[in-house]
């Protein structure tokens, strides 16, 4: 039998008034996990981690915290740890004041409390920065206190929204990885808020794409780019973004032509209503250039990037289509290139329902 979870979250609402910001979301989350909360501004991933924290009222549905029901109790009592984009570090105090802060609230005496900071800066490299102010440090380094002073308080869980939103990219990528091998070290149960799905690939065992409120699907995040469940998530997992075009299944069921002019057909990985209207989904990463006399698809190529790693090919005519190619190429803008994808690959969305068949 599996251990108790570390957080629990069983049929959780929230109403603002009439607008119902989450419904019915359910959540299992093991002592030990990091969960990344993704999805688009507004989709209610921040309201969720706040009513986790307490900073938000539930308007139903229960949530555990360590086996506790967490329904009503303040948030001070929560003994969880709330780590913000804005650091929310306080400017008068040095690091070290910084971090035993929430120590002295409770009472903890200072020379403890001294010691205790001292072993949290060993663990986060800040040793050297104890009597710094805020102002006179990096932003990767108030980042820094700021986790600091979530792990001097040894929580249950760590709760971050957005924590890297300041930070510049080399940074943000530096960062992600101190995280998460932090995370690791202190064996910490870690929700972390982003809009950024590479962070949260990247960063989480599991994550959760959240849409209007409710828990579009979750799953390992390998899970999710390989069988999203359906256009949204397959949209908003992996990047470049999927493409999608419109097509319909064949008259036999196996293949399906897409509404691409000179399309061919394109061999279905299994069988699927004859005639059905669909939308089909094709990685960029998965295109594969070939001859023209082999191609599926033959498109106008209107604009070539390079990365120097990677060549980003852009088609023309409508839906416009992403193809990468790992290394350089001798595509160019103005010719025509030959595509094929192999039947594996291919997502299939009822063109309806935006559902995965
Ligand atoms: P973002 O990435 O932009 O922060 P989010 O997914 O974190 O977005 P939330 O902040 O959780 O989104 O907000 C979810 C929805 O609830 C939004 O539509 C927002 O406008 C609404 N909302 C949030 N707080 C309140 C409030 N106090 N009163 C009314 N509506 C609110």
């Amino acid at each position: 039998m599996s251990a108790q979870p570390q957080i629990e979250l069983v049929g959780i609402d929230k109403h603002y008034g009439a607008f119902h910001a989450l419904k019915d979301i359910n959540l299992t989350i093991p002592k030990g996990q990091f969960v990344a909360l993704v999805g688009p501004s507004g989709c209610g991933k921040s309201t969720l981690l706040r009513s986790l924290a307490g900073l938000e009222t539930i308007s139903g549905g229960t949530m555990k915290i360590a086996g506790e029901v967490m329904n009503g109790v303040p948030p001070r009592k929560r003994d969880v740890a709330m780590v913000f984009q804005s650091y929310a570090l306080y400017p008068h105090m040095t690091v070290e004041q910084n971090l035993t802060y929430s120590l002295r609230l409770k009472h903890v005496p200072r020379e403890e409390a001294k010691r205790a900071a001292e072993e949290v800066a060993k663990t986060i490299g800040l040793q050297n920065l104890m009597h710094r102010y805020p102002r006179e440090l990096s932003g990767g380094q108030r980042q820094r206190v700021a986790m600091g002073r979530a792990i001097i308080r040894s929580p249950k869980a760590f709760l971050f929204d957005e924590p890297l939103s300041n930070l510049d990219a080399a940074l943000r990528v530096h960062m992600r990885k101190e995280i998460r091998a932090l995370h690791d070290r202190l064996g910490a149960t870690s929700v972390y808020v982003t809009h950024d799905q590479i962070e949260a690939m990247t960063m989480a065992d599991h994550v959760v794409v959240m849409r209007d409120g409710v828990i579009e699907q979750q799953g390992s995040p390998l899970s999710l780019y390989d069988t999203p469940a359906s256009r949204f998530v397959a949209g908003f997992i992996g990047s470049p973004a999927m493409n999608f075009v419109p097509g319909s299944v064949d008259a036999d069921g196996t293949s399906v032509t897409l509404d691409l002019p000179g399309a061919k057909r394109l061999a279905l990985s299994g069988r699927r209503d004859p005639g059905r209207k669909v939308v089909v989904g094709l990685r960029p990463e998965h295109l594969e250039v070939v001859d023209i006399a082999e191609a599926h698809l033959v498109l106008p190529v209107t604009v070539v990037e390079s990365t120097g790693s990677l060549t980003y090919v852009t088609t023309g005519g409508t839906p416009e289509l992403t193809v990468v190619i790992t290394g350089r190429s001798t595509v160019q803008a103005g010719s025509d290139i030959g595509l094929a994808i192999a039947p594996e690959r291919l997502h299939v969305f009822d063109a309806e329902t935006e559902k995965a068949i």
